[in-house]
């Protein structure tokens, strides 16, 4: 009998070939191919009627084959030309170099071709991909007849060689009744009809036979109807609704570990502090010390985020949960990704902590060994009681004589277990993480739904929106002339240039003679030069003497990023700027209005295809807007690093779009686990072999009582 998890082979018209082609595609048992649903429909908005391939467009036909041969040119290619005819006319295909194609491709074939229309003695279509979708007198299924696109629309499926689209297409017609019978539901009426998705076995269906985008009478008004947009909502929302559960498991497991020390509010410390600072508190900063506060005198463990743009003043509400714990005989200590940053922050520290008669720690791996040790000692006594350091803190020779809060800056460029080593330094001490890359509440939702988090969106009063223009190299020369003028009254300049990796060796000699080149027309500014090429001294070396004013204008490559808080640094330049993301130029464009001076931004762009995007970021300030943004353009795939720990891979959901089913599935998570925290529940059974399928260790969660 089949089953689920039977052997592909199983399946007649499969045999050891085709079982090894599909293996290719990731398709394994008769579940998995049930799940290897098209990853595209055409449908008439998408396919072009012969008649209207206009020469100079790119195209989406589908005709059959009337007539098809091989024509040698008289430089020796040989082509591979088929003429297609639909309802509405004919065209010709041609393939220079592919002769081969004359095996696979024959007269009366209904063939879907995707490609630009030239002029060549007529209009000639040179496809990019084609498909067979199906062989003379064979029904095209869904598709109807190629008479016209009016109301048909076709799935295509991946292929591979060995394996053919065609073939795919009537192996799943043939079987999908047998394997639709498979299907078990893990989702209960209930939770279907209040999260208004299709049932699962009609949701692979309308994928696999698909009638429509989306039913007529619209997606929430008739479920039961179903285009294929209601069938990949319905696996979107599974997709999600596992992934939620699991961190919202995991966040109720971390939470539920008492932590080590109870604290208590005494506000001795705190409250010296706010006295001497010397600035008024945002609101948000206050909001945020608020919640900080809650989390740490609870009796559960603190696993909060906070998230704000660069300048928004995290440093200041960290020190505030560190003098709580400071308060409470504990000790708190702050880990940030290179020395520069450490230091800043030692340096912030040593300040503000002044008026208390409290000296931080700095443990750093350049320190002499006997210098480390002498601070480790005091780290181990108790004597230190604030630490800051960098990746020496979680070493095997440092200890704690009492850690009560773990912070973290720029969390993401942290492992997973680099984090964690500097957790266990403790009795299941507070965690507070800190990133600058502010992203979009469905995203923040979806990674971190382990974490309680805080935001910080407001800038400290007083700090003036940095300037954004956008210029041509046209410009040039008044831009230097700006520059000149910027340096004499005691101001810095960054000069950042792209360096991507497939021309980096073009790029870092561009931004090396740019170097040179600006040393000569900004004298008497001096240059320097950073980039990711150098050994981490001389790049330490570098922002120093920037820091420190010894250098005027730093050209860099993006290695600044995550770099310094100069406040007397009050221009942006930026080469190439329509090569970079917008979230990247927002955090280079924080880089400068850090102090009071008005700052600018200059974006230089040649190229006019760039230029509507980036006037668009250049009246954007709001960090959380141009995140949304940048996702929309550059899509999920390079957030892998917003997350290190990873294993998130959806492939219906669109963090993008889906803003409101990822909503909905985090609702429909918390009631699940409120009722039944470990899905023991035999309702459950389903979703849990679901969870354990997609996420190996994730259900480990839910061993434990
Ligand atoms: P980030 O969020 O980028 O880490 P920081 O914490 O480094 O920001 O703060 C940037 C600068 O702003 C620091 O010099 C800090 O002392 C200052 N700052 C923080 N909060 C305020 C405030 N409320 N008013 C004025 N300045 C502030
Ligand atoms: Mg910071």
């Amino acid at each position: 009998m089949l089953r689920p998890e039977s052997s592909i082979q199983y399946l007649k018209g499969v045999g050891p070939v085709r079982a090894a082609a599909f293996a290719r595609l990731g398709v394994a048992t008769v579940e998995d191919l049930l799940y290897h649903v098209p990853h595209r429909y055409l449908d008439a908005t998408s396919v072009t009627p012969i008649a209207r391939a206009a020469v100079g467009r790119d195209v989406t036909l589908v005709g059959r084959v009337v007539s098809k041969g091989v024509l040698p040119t008289r430089r020796g290619l040989r082509i591979f030309r088929a003429v297609l005819q639909d309802a509405s006319g004919v065209i010709e295909c041609a393939w220079p170099g592919q002769a081969f194609l004359d095996r696979a491709i024959k007269p009366g074939q209904l063939l879907l071709v995707t490609g630009p229309v030239k002029h060549f003695h007529g209009r000639q279509v040179n496809p990019r991909e084609h498909v067979i979708l199906a062989e003379e007198a064979e029904e095209a299924g869904g598709a109807g007849e190629a008479d016209g696109a009016e109301g048909m629309v076709i799935p295509i499926y991946s292929a591979t060689e060995g394996l053919s689209h065609r073939v795919i297409r009537r192996l799943i017609r043939d079987h999908l009744q047998e394997l639709l019978g498979l299907v078990q539901d893990a989702l209960s009426d209930e939770v279907r009809k209040s999260a208004k998705v299709l049932p699962l076995r009609r949701a692979l269906e309308v994928l696999h036979r698909p009638s429509a985008r989306s039913a007529p009478s619209g997606p929430s008004a008739s479920p039961a109807a179903g285009g294929w947009e209601e069938g990949r909502r319905r696996l979107a929302f599974d997709e999600l609704l596992d992934l939620q559960l699991v961190v919202t498991r995991a966040r109720m497991v971390a939470k539920r570990a008492a932590k080590g020390a109870r604290l208590m509010l005494r506000k001795d410390l705190t409250t010296a502090l706010k006295r001497a600072l010397p600035f008024e508190l945002t609101a948000g900063q206050k909001k945020a010390i608020r919640e900080i506060t809650a989390d740490m005198v609870s009796a559960e463990r603190m696993h909060r985020l906070l998230m704000g743009d660069v300048g928004t003043g995290k440093t200041v509400v960290a020190l505030f949960a560190m003098l709580l714990a400071v308060e409470n005989d504990l000790q708190a200590v702050v880990m940030a990704p290179t020395e520069l940053l450490a230091e800043q922050h030692a340096r912030t520290l040593t300040q503000l902590l002044a008026p208390l008669g409290i000296v931080p720690e700095l443990l750093l791996g350049k320190l002499g060994a006997g210098e480390k040790a002498a601070i480790r000692q005091r780290i181990a006594q108790g004597s230190g009681r604030i630490i800051v350091g960098t990746h020496a803190l979680i070493e095997q020779t440092t200890a704690f004589h009492r850690l009560g809060l773990v912070v973290i800056d720029e969390q993401h460029r942290f492992g997973v277990e680099q984090r964690a080593a500097l957790m266990e330094k403790g009795k299941a001490p507070d965690v507070l993480l800190l990133s600058a890359t502010p992203i979009p509440r469905t995203l923040a939702l979806t990674l971190y739904g382990d974490l309680d988090i805080s935001v910080l969106t407001e800038r400290p009063a007083g700090r003036r929106p940095v300037a954004t223009g956008v210029r041509t190299s046209a410009e040039r020369s008044r831009i230097y002339q700006f520059l000149r003028e910027q340096c004499a009254a005691g101001r810095q300049a960054y000069v950042v240039y792209p360096v991507i990796e497939e021309s980096e060796r073009l790029d870092l000699r561009a931004a090396t003679t740019m170097a040179g080149e600006l040393a000569e027309r900004l004298k008497p500014a001096s240059v320097g030069l950073v980039h990711g090429r150098l050994r981490p001294e001389e790049r330490d070396r570098a922002m120093r003497a920037f820091r420190d004013g010894e250098i005027q204008v730093l050209v860099a490559t993006t290695v600044i990023e995550v770099g310094i808080d100069v406040p007397q640094a009050t221009v942006m330049l930026v080469e190439h700027a329509e090569r970079f993301g917008l979230a990247q130029l927002h955090q280079l464009r924080g880089r400068v209005g850090r102090g009071t001076e008005a700052s600018q931004c200059i974006l230089l762009s040649d190229d006019p295809s760039a230029l509507a995007r980036l006037k668009r970021f250049a009246r954007l300030t709001d960090g959380f807007k141009i995140a949304e943004l940048d996702l929309e353009e550059r899509g999920m795939g390079e957030l892998a690093g917003v997350r290190q720990s990873g294993g998130i891979s959806l492939r219906f959901a669109n963090l993008v779009t889906d803003g409101e089913l990822v909503a909905l599935a985090r609702r429909t998570a918390l009631a699940m686990l409120e009722r039944d925290p470990t899905l023991a529940a035999p309702q459950h059974q389903a979703l849990r072999q679901r969870i354990e399928r997609r996420y190996e260790r994730g259900i480990e969660l839910f061993r434990v009582g």
